[in-house]
C-alpha cells in the first residue's frame, strides 16, 4: 500500500545561516515551518503537524520572544487543508502545535510521552504552550507508543494504517517523545523527521548543526538520532520541518 505526500511551509523564520549550520556564512536563511498533507487510500486524508498560527503572539514573553528574534513569519490563519480524517503531530512545539485548536473533534496521533512531559513544569520550558492545548486531547490521542510495532528494513516503527504503508518512527533527542513519519510513496520512501534535524544538508551533506542544538531536550540522544539517520540518505528521501531546500517539488495538496 502507498500514500501521496504534499508538503508545504505554513510560516518561517529568518536567522543568520552560520547560526544554523557550519561553514554557511552570514546570509540570511530563511527556513519555512512546513506542515503535511498525507492521503491514505482507504484512511482519508492526515494533516502532519499544524505549523505557526496568530494565536503565537498572544503566548508569553518567553515564546514572543523567540519569535521576535527568529523574525517569524505567520499566516493568518490555519493552512488550506482537504477534509481530515486525523493529524499527526510529531511533537508538541510551538511551531508544530499552534493550529491544534483549528481542528476540534479530529482524532490526534502523537506521543504519550511527549504529551506527559510538556503538562510538567520543566516540559513548560521547552517550547509547550499549555493555552495551545485541546482541553480534550487525551480523549481524542492515538498514543504512538501503543501502536503495533513494524520493521521496514533498518527502521521500526509503529504500523500507523496496519498495511505497513506508514511507520511512526520515535526520533529521540529534539523534543521528548519526538516521532517521525516513513512512508512509501509512489516516490518511494519518503521519510518525515522533524526537527531532528535543522536542515537536510545536515543529513546528506557534511554541514554540522549549531545553534538549534541547544534547545534539545536531551544532546547525546540527538547526535545518536542523527547519525542514524545519516545512514540512510542512500536508502530514503528525508524531509526536516524546517529545511528550505527538501520540500521543493512537492507537490500542492490536493482538495
Ligand atoms: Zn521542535
Amino acid at each position: 500500500m502507498q500514500v501521496d505526500l504534499s508538503f508545504f511551509p505554513w510560516g518561517s523564520c529568518r536567522s543568520p545561516a552560520a547560526l544554523v549550520l557550519s561553514g554557511a556564512g552570514w546570509n540570511t536563511l530563511e527556513q519555512p515551518v512546513l506542515v503535511g498533507v498525507l492521503r491514505h487510500p482507504q484512511r482519508g486524508h492526515y494533516l502532519i503537524d499544524t505549523g505557526t498560527h496568530p494565536r503565537l503572539w498572544q503566548q508569553n514573553w518567553s515564546t514572543r520572544l523567540f519569535l521576535w528574534l527568529a523574525r517569524m513569519h505567520i499566516p493568518a490563519g490555519p493552512p488550506p487543508v482537504p477534509i481530515l480524517s486525523g493529524i499527526f503531530l510529531s511533537h508538541f512545539h510551538f511551531d508544530h502545535a499552534a493550529g491544534l485548536l483549528d481542528f476540534p473533534d479530529l482524532p490526534v496521533v502523537t506521543s504519550r510521552a511527549g504529551y506527559a512531559w510538556g503538562r510538567q513544569p520543566a516540559g513548560r520550558l521547552s517550547g509547550w504552550c499549555n493555552s495551545l492545548m485541546p482541553a480534550d486531547l487525551e480523549r481524542r490521542a492515538t498514543w504512538v507508543e501503543d501502536l503495533p510495532q513494524r520493521q521496514c528494513g533498518p527502521v521500526s516503527g509503529g504500523d500507523l494504517f496496519g498495511d505497513g504503508s506508514v511507520l511512526t518512527v520515535s526520533l529521540p533527542g529534539h523534543a521528548v517523545g519526538q516521532h517521525g513519519l516513513l512512508c512509501q510513496t509512489e516516490r518511494g520512501r519518503v521519510f518525515f523527521v522533524a526537527d531532528a534535524a535543522a536542515h537536510s544538508q545536515v543529513l546528506i551533506g557534511n554541514a554540522k548543526q549549531r545553534l538549534p542544538c541547544l534547545i534539545a531536550s536531551d544532546r547525546p540522544a540527538e547526535r545518536r538520532t542523527r547519525a542514524f539517520l545519516r545512514g540512510l540518505r542512500n536508502w530514503c528521501t528525508m524531509v526536516p520541518s524546517h529545511c528550505p531546500v527538501a520540500y521543493s517539488g512537492w507537490d500542492c495538496p490536493k482538495g
